[in-house]
């Protein structure tokens, strides 16, 4: 079989392309969105897909191209993606998922000069007509697809949390806010609850559904609370989110950022992820017989997560400065543990039970690949389930205030301490493993181990700050 590059831009794949399935029942079909990029007066159609690290990549095609688009035959060069590189094979194909679909909303007036532009998610095949087993959507629809053997979806709502800052002359990132606000403050409105709002607006214009948004802990620390969705959904919103929030920021002159810890001293931004399986249209972690109100499905769901968290932090927690988030004293997690109360711990179960039945997976932050970070969540809380796992009894009080005899006692673990310890976490625990597959996980350890490399071969201010002087 011959291949031929994007830039030929023909096709001869064995089998016919097409649109992937999409998990929107209300996904509309290739011919209605023809017609509404039409009557829209759409210029350009991005068809979007992610790369291992869950950096948002587009290929833009214009009017021409836009039924040969929605029939999932544009090709690019997989080559040049991180993660993606096959020696024996570049070209690869984007097949959209329709329930994708989204015309932007105009963020300047020069962009609105230039036309309109709509955006559809893709999945990535190869020409033979196989999915890409190194896209990161492919392995959250793998577990999806696990789940559903088993009667269950998982459904969640994320909470991003991140920082407004101020740029500098030449509109370079600093970490300064011109904002003095703390956590629910309502009064003075600064710069950044203004912004904040115009971010919420424009995700409400882009069927965004917003369940809150508020003011978070640190000056400058903002967070925007999503609706609960089905996994995939939530990644799609959780990548588009982001782009959004810094979007409207650049538009105002401000930079927003999803590092989990820029300014030491102060909390960092995390992502916490509340997550619950529905099974039959029902919350299947509610049992107002069980202990606590949940049902044994939801322990084992809870068991699996606490079995497997630091196994997965190397992708729910990815950079060198998401360890320094995951530190005790600012309401991020450290320990292994789970409670109905308190915030020092990994998982917490809000109060609320019946349908809003949950756990609080504290871990994450927004830095994350959201595609391959719910996998892995999915995945641990289906082997706590299908391995018949049970949790250790809940801790109530605060661990951060325990001795760490006490924690012995309790059996609380903690964390990979940073990004290479957890690497080797994950190399080790086969079911996170087995979950990214073999050619995602290749990729993936190697770039933080290249990473970590960078990170430990610099000489950073702090050493000089402590040592020059004084050695
Ligand atoms: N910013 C904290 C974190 O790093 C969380 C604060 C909160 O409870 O919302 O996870
Ligand atoms: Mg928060």
């Amino acid at each position: 079989m011959t291949r031929k590059s994007a830039r030929s831009g023909t096709l001869t794949a064995a089998s016919p392309a097409q649109a992937v399935q999409s998990q929107d029942p209300e996904a509309l079909s290739p011919e209605a969105i023809l017609e509404r990029l039409r009557a829209e007066g759409v210029k350009f159609l991005r068809l979007q897909f992610c790369d291992i690290l869950g950096t948002v990549k587009n290929i833009e095609v214009a009017q021409s191209q836009f039924a040969k688009a929605l029939r999932g035959e544009v090709m690019f060069d997989g080559s040049a993606v991180q993660g993606f590189t096959r020696v024996e094979e570049s070209d690869m194909l984007l097949r959209p998922d329709l329930g994708t679909f989204l015309v932007f909303p105009q963020f300047s007036r020069e962009e609105g000069e230039r036309g309109k532009v709509a955006r559809l998610i893709c999945d990535v095949y190869l020409p033979d007509g196989a999915p890409f087993e190194g896209d990161p959507r492919r392995v959250l629809r793998r577990q999806i697809e696990r789940a559903a053997g088993l009667g269950l979806s998982m459904q969640c709502g994320p909470e991003p949390e991140f920082f407004l800052f101020e740029r500098g002359e030449r509109g370079e990132g600093t970490t300064r806010t011109n904002d003095h606000a703390g956590y629910f403050d309502l009064a003075p409105i600064d710069r950044g609850e203004r912004i904040r709002r115009e971010i919420t607006n424009k995700l409400v214009e882009m069927n965004f559904e917003i369940e809150g948004a508020h003011h978070e802990v640190a000056p400058g620390q903002h967070e925007i609370d999503f609706g609960y969705a089905p996994a995939l959904q939530t990644a799609d919103a959780i990548s588009t989110f982001k782009f959004v929030v810094k979007r409207v920021a650049l538009e105002y002159g401000l930079l927003a950022s999803f590092l989990p810890k820029p300014v030491a001293g102060v909390n960092g931004s995390g992502m916490h992820c509340h997550l619950s399986l529905f099974r039959d249209g029902h919350n299947a972690f509610d049992d107002p017989a069980g202990e606590y109100g949940l049902s044994k499905l939801a322990t084992q769901f809870v068991a699996g997560l606490l079995e497997h968290a630091p196994g997965m932090v190397a992708v729910t927690n990815p950079l060198v400065n998401s360890y320094k988030r995951l530190i005790p004293g600012y309401e991020a997690p450290v320990n292994v543990a789970w409670s109905t109360s308190n915030r020092s711990a990994l998982i917490r179960i809000p109060a609320r039970r019946g349908t809003s039945t949950r756990a609080e997976f504290r871990m994450p932050d927004p830095s994350c690949n959201p595609y391959l970070a719910l996998a892995l969540m999915l995945a641990a809380g289906l082997d706590g389930i299908e391995a018949g796992l049970e949790p250790p009894p809940a801790i109530q009080r605060n661990i951060f205030k325990m001795t760490v005899r006490e924690k012995r006692h309790h059996k609380i673990r903690e964390l990979p301490g940073n990004l290479s310890e957890a690497v080797d976490a994950l190399e080790r625990d086969e079911v996170m493993v087995a979950a990214l597959g073999e050619h995602l996980l290749d990729h993936y350890s190697e770039a933080k181990r290249q990473e970590w490399a960078e990170y430990s071969e610099a000489v950073h201010a702090w050493e000089l700050e402590r040592y020059l002087d004084l050695i």
